[in-house]
């Protein structure tokens, strides 16, 4: 437990910091979140149009890593928690002019089913020999490596542009060339080095009974409300952290101009701006941050009257995979994925631009991008209808790159870290990119701090 008048700052009033003040709130310690923005929730916000509930940055998380779920259910709101509608499930890939269905059982990469394997035209013949005879793989050295490597390695580069690289464009925005698999899929490196095989790894899973209901899971009335619950029980300051001293055993802060004194301090912001501020308290940290790269993104929800909706229905959405992309990566049927989100009598798409290989999407106007996804989905979906309203939400640096590299820089960057009595990181730059993993971030940093004081 903190001692009395024990002050703790923390930067950044996303998912992450949000997690980590609260717990420090209730564990007792004088916790204040310096916030530059005037809303709270960093990329989570939720809006309502027309009577949907559009979700600007994340719309769910999911179920299998339990974080989220524990905290919601801790706030109360347990009972808001819904699922998506996997008996609708089935995403479609764009290929040569084609929507083609994912088929089933596949676990990311890993095709766990024969019969839909064979008969699906996503990938070709060679591919699908190749995918047959991956079961026989034996273990031998198995090392970090690019995505893009240890896919092609184990399934051919067909199965890389049409499979992982949309796949990991919806979660990072990223680029498999460049992604560490180490980082990004620790799971199958550690199948590849146990039995060799991946699909031989997959099928000795299935067998365990793993996790069962939904994939995803949200709240009824979108993700803003988790952030609600928790911005209400913190207190929230809105200013620009600009610099970090040390100042005897702990810390002097300038935010918006005005010097303040902290015990502790979490940076909970996105590495490249935790690079800054910590570049007077440790040269080699601020460098190992900066490191990280992000992407930047976008998203466009469009609402269509239903009455007026003359495009194909597609599942829960489509990807675009990069070698057939022009701007739109993603497009989620939103009403279908989730309940409660959409009325009857409205069609929401969610399109998702940007990523790593198209940043200026962001510097493109309202009406430009409206524009440019229109275009797309009359091409994808033949969809001519015009929406009744759209909301668009630009993320300029918002998802962290796990490229190669990341493991051992992490690592560096958490001794570094340890090394500075009374400073923390939380966020989606280190070992996870997901709501999940930010909340465990938060909490382990908020944790950290309370042993600190204890000490
Ligand atoms: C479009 C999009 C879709 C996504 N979809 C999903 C999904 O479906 N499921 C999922 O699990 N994850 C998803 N993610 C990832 C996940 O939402 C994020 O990784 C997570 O919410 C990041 O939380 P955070 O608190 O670490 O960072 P952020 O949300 O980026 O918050 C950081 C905060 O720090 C503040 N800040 C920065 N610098 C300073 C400073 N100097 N002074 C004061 N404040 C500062 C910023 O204003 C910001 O509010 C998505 C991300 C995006 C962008």
């Amino acid at each position: 437990m903190p001692g009395a008048g024990s002050k703790v700052i923390v930067i950044g009033g996303g998912i992450s910091g949000l997690s980590a003040a609260y717990d420090l709130t209730r564990a007792g310690a004088d916790c204040t979140i310096l916030e530059q923005q005037p809303r709270a929730g960093g990329v989570i916000e939720t809006r309502v149009a027309d009577g949907c509930t559009l979700e600007c940055g994340p719309d769910s998380f999911l179920a299998a890593k339990p974080a989220a779920v524990a905290l919601i259910k801790e706030l109360g709101l347990g009972g808001d928690v819904i699922g998506s509608n996997d008996h609708q499930r089935t995403t479609y890939i764009w290929k040569h002019g084609k929507l083609v269905a994912l088929p089933e059982g596949v676990m990311m990469i890993v095709p766990s089913r024969v019969m839909p394997m064979v008969k699906t035209p996503l990938l070709g013949w060679s591919t699908k020999i190749r995918m047959g005879l991956e079961y026989f793989r034996r273990p031998g050295e198995s090392r970090d490596r690019s995505v893009s490597e240890f896919v092609a390695d184990h399934f051919g580069q067909e199965t890389v542009d049409y499979l992982a690289e949309p796949l990991l464009s919806g979660v990072y925005g990223g680029d498999p060339a460049r992604m560490s698999v180490g980082a990004v899929l620790p799971r199958f490196l550690q199948m590849e080095a146990k039995y060799g095989s991946l699909v031989r790894g997959v099928l000795a899973g299935l067998g365990k009974g793993g996790p069962s209901g939904p994939l995803f899971q949200t709240l009824k009335s979108g993700l803003g409300a988790l952030v609600d619950a928790l911005a209400s029980r913190v207190r929230i300051t809105q200013a620009h952290a600009e610099t970090i001293e040390r100042s005897g055993n702990g810390f002097r802060l300038r935010a918006d101009g005005n010097w303040m004194e902290a015990d502790q301090v979490i940076l909970a912001c996105p590495a490249w701006a935790a690079a800054g501020l910590a570049a007077g308290l440790d040269s080699r940290l601020s460098e190992l941050l900066a490191a990280i790269d992000y992407s930047s993104s976008l998203t466009l929800s469009l609402v269509y009257r239903a009455a007026d909706f003359d495009g194909r229905r597609a599942g829960f959405g489509f990807l675009v995979p990069r070698i057939e992309r022009e701007r739109l990566a993603a497009c989620t049927f939103v009403g279908t994925k989730f309940s409660h989100r959409v009325p009857d009598g409205r069609i929401v798409l969610r399109c998702f631009l940007g990523g790593i290989g198209d940043p200026g999407i962001l510097d493109e106007s309202d009406e430009n991008v409206v524009k440019i996804a229109r275009e797309e989905l009359r091409r994808v979906l033949g969809l001519t209808a015009a929406p009744v309203s759209h909301v668009i939400a630009r993320w300029p640096r918002s998802m962290a790159q796990y490229n190669l590299g990341h493991i051992q820089r992490v690592e560096e960057i958490r001794r570094r870290v340890k090394e500075i009595a009374g400073l923390h990181l939380a966020g989606n730059a280190y070992e996870g990119i997901g709501i999940p993993d930010c909340i465990q971030t938060g909490r382990a940093a908020a944790k950290a701090a309370q042993l600190t004081f204890a000490s």
